[in-house]
């Protein structure tokens, strides 16, 4: 392999090293999948490592999806439709994950395995049993038991979605009950 076919292959994830010294600078240490996550700053970058690990984990990939960002209703993380090449990402979750510092923390993780999901379905499977699985094997073989990644996937998304939501609807009732307490009353028509 020469250098540029050895850069290529890593960063397709299909290798762990690479040799190419002014590369090395960069990246002083090959970074193990969960501090990888804690470096993605984007829903992006999220997306790659969700490529890369299922890839090392199950030896599938799919090439050429499409990532969306849309507002959905509130209860669903992201969609894919069977036979499209568009992975759609809720816009109302990626904003509510942004309302507390205790939800950006959680963000990243939550992000990986909601993306997972769709992911697996865009590799052409169907079933949601199936998913589920699967997508437990590849958190468990990728960040291993306890990391909040395989925990969210234990738990279930379906229960965590709805917490996070909740949680975002209460912070939001605040700033919504101030503007009602200064309204002034004598400047509103009398509506029985
Ligand atoms: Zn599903």
């Amino acid at each position: 392999m020469d250098k540029k076919e050895e850069i290529a292959s890593y960063q397709r994830g299909e290798s762990d090293t690479i040799m190419d010294s002014f590369t090395m600078r960069d990246k002083t240490k090959v970074l193990a999948p969960s501090e990888k996550l804690e470096l993605c700053e984007n829903i992006g970058d999220i997306f790659e490592l969700v490529k890369e690990t299922t890839d090392r984990s199950i030896g599938q990939r799919r090439a050429g999806l499409t990532l969306y960002i849309l507002d959905l209703p509130p209860y669903i993380g992201a969609m894919h439709q069977i036979g499209s090449n568009a992975i759609i990402m809720n816009r109302f979750v990626l904003d509510a994950l942004k309302t507390s510092d205790e939800l950006r923390k959680d963000a990243n993780p939550l992000i990986y395995v909601i993306l997972l999901h769709e992911y697996l379905h865009a590799l052409g499977y169907a079933e949601e049993a199936d998913v589920r699985m699967i997508a437990y094997k590849i958190t468990m073989d990728s960040f291993g038991e306890g990391h909040k990644t395989t925990e969210f996937l234990k738990k279930g998304l379906s229960t965590i979605l709805p917490r996070i939501l909740e949680a975002t609807e209460k912070r939001s009732k605040t700033p919504y009950l101030e503007i009602v307490k200064d309204f002034d009353r004598s400047s509103m028509p009398y509506i029985a």
